[in-house]
This record gives structure tokens, C-alpha cells and sequence, in this order.
């Protein structure tokens, strides 16, 4: 086959260099670079961000069935590193989870991860999974301040704060902004300045070098704003919560627009819920 039965475009010489340059990759054949690229990587954005699918190996939203005895129960708040098993009632804190999987492991019949990540909220009632509660996590319109949905429904500009973060959920918020994720479309962007921000996005269990450093940031954010706790870490200190070195008195001050669970959070559970808090 001819060359240029593959991609033809009127007025472009294939004997031009940059032609010439993209000629053969993979064997294939084309005129200019960018079908090349197309063709190599696919799509290069999300086309939906709110109906996406991930991979079915994704730990989202869990399910715990309902016949989890007693006994088992005990064994589970036992196993859990980090606490989030809650007894009477007996729930599973999505603020809590690091999404180890132990807890499947120990009991693969009555306790799974869907690959469901619209898991973030703006009620800490709502992080808990119950047993027997196959739903959707649910979100308190009622918590929601109006000027919230007034103001940044349009535009909703943040400041990144990370309070001693291991640059795991760092690196997923920066994907979120990125062309794949491309949260911008929205219009809801990460700013430079606290000063130009309409809120902020705090990573990272809080740790005492971080504290004051992170009160500064806050102060200097202008009313109204907002704060959104992104990952386990930053929502209950995570596999740090009982560490001296945190100091999470700043949380005691404030009341928190969303959660985002997560270990670390994907930017669709961020981007996503950011979605459901402004209303759009
Ligand atoms: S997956 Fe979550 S609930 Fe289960 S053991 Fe790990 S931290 Fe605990």
C-alpha cells in the first residue's frame, strides 16, 4: 500500500522534513506527528469525568456483608491497623481506612472493595459503611453552606497545603489538573497564593512542623472559603494518628466541606466530590 492511502492532507508535501521525520513509527505509516501520537497513547483525557470507569482492581467503596458474626466482629477491629472497624454499631470509617485489603483477606466471603470511587463526603456520619448497606455513599446537601454553591459553583480556586505528606495524594491532586483528568474544565483549579484561593486542599496527617505553617495559610485565605481534607492521612492521621509528632488542633477550629477517603485518594473520588459540594 502507498503512503499516502494511510492519511491523506491536502496541502501537506510529504516530502516536507517533519513528514519525513514521522514517517515510519511502529512500522505505520503517517503524515504528521500528531496522528502518530493519537494513535500511539489513545485519548489523552477523560472524556466523562463523573461516569468513568477504573480498573476493576481499584479498592473503592467497600461492602460488608450482613452476617458478620459477633466473634468475627471482635477479630476484625482487632486486625485492623489503623482503627477503622467501629464497634456498637459495628461499621467500617472510610476517614479511617487505608485500604490495606487485610480485613478481605481475613474474611474474603463477607468483606469486598468495589472498584466504586465516588466515595467522598461531606459527612463524617456518611464515611461509615455498614453491614449489609450495599449504597452509594451518600452526601448531606443540608451541611452544604449556600454561598458555596453561590459562589464557587463556576469557579472554585484552591490552595494545596501538604502537612507532612508523603506525596502520594499530592501527586494524585496534581494528576486531577492534568490533561488527562483536566478538572479545569470545570472550572476548579489549584493556585499559587492562599490569597487567591477560595479555599484549601490539606494532604498529610498534620504534623507539628506543618501546624503553624498551615493556620498561616488558612488565615490568609479570604472569606467565605472552604477546606478539604484529601486522603486518610490528612482525615484522621492514618497510620499517624497516634503519633506525637502530629498536631491536628487546627481541625478542632474549623468545620471540614468534604472528605476525601483514600490511600492515596484518586483524583475522580476528589474531583468528584468537589462536583457534589458545589452543586454541579
Ligand atoms: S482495608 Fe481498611 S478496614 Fe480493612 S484492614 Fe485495611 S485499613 Fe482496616
Amino acid at each position: 500500500m502507498e503512503d499516502d492511502q494511510y492519511f491523506h492532507f491536502p496541502g501537506l508535501s510529504d516530502n516536507s522534513d517533519s513528514a519525513s521525520a514521522s514517517r515510519n513509527i511502529r512500522g505505520v505509516y503517517f503524515t504528521i506527528p500528531e496522528v502518530a501520537i493519537l494513535l500511539h497513547h489513545g485519548k489523552q483525557f477523560v472524556p466523562d469525568l463523573k461516569n468513568a470507569q477504573v480498573s476493576s482492581l481499584f479498592r473503592g467503596r467497600p461492602i460488608l456483608a450482613d452476617n458478620i458474626t459477633a466473634a468475627e466482629q471482635n477479630g476484625l477491629i482487632e486486625l485492623c491497623p489503623v482503627n477503622a472497624f467501629e464497634s456498637e454499631p459495628f461499621c467500617l470509617n472510610l476517614g479511617r481506612c487505608v485500604f490495606c485489603k487485610e480485613c478481605h483477606f481475613a474474611l474474603p466471603e463477607k468483606i469486598s472493595f468495589v472498584n466504586d470511587y465516588k466515595i467522598a463526603t461531606n459527612d463524617w456520619e456518611c464515611l461509615k459503611v455498614f453491614p449489609g448497606k450495599n449504597e452509594d455513599i451518600s452526601f448531606n446537601d443540608s451541611l452544604v453552606r449556600p454561598e458555596v454553591r453561590k459562589l464557587f459553583k463556576r469557579s472554585l480556586k484552591l490552595r494545596q497545603v501538604s502537612a507532612g505528606g508523603d506525596n502520594s495524594c499530592e501527586m494524585e491532586l496534581n494528576a486531577a489538573g492534568n490533561v488527562n483528568f483536566d478538572m479545569g474544565r470545570y472550572g476548579i483549579e489549584f493556585v499559587a497564593s492562599p490569597r487567591h484561593a477560595d479555599g484549601i486542599v490539606i494532604t498529610g496527617p498534620i504534623t507539628e512542623n506543618m501546624a503553624k505553617a498551615l493556620e498561616i495559610t488558612w488565615d490568609a485565605v479570604p472569606e467565605p472559603k472552604i477546606v478539604i481534607l484529601v486522603g486518610t492521612d490528612a482525615i484522621s492521621g492514618g497510620i499517624f494518628a497516634d503519633s506525637p509528632a502530629l498536631n491536628r488542633s487546627f481541625l478542632n477550629k474549623i468545620d471540614i466541606d468534604l472528605f476525601v477517603p483514600g490511600n492515596p485518594a484518586h483524583p475522580l473520588t476528589f474531583i468528584n466530590g468537589i462536583l457534589r459540594l458545589i452543586g454541579k
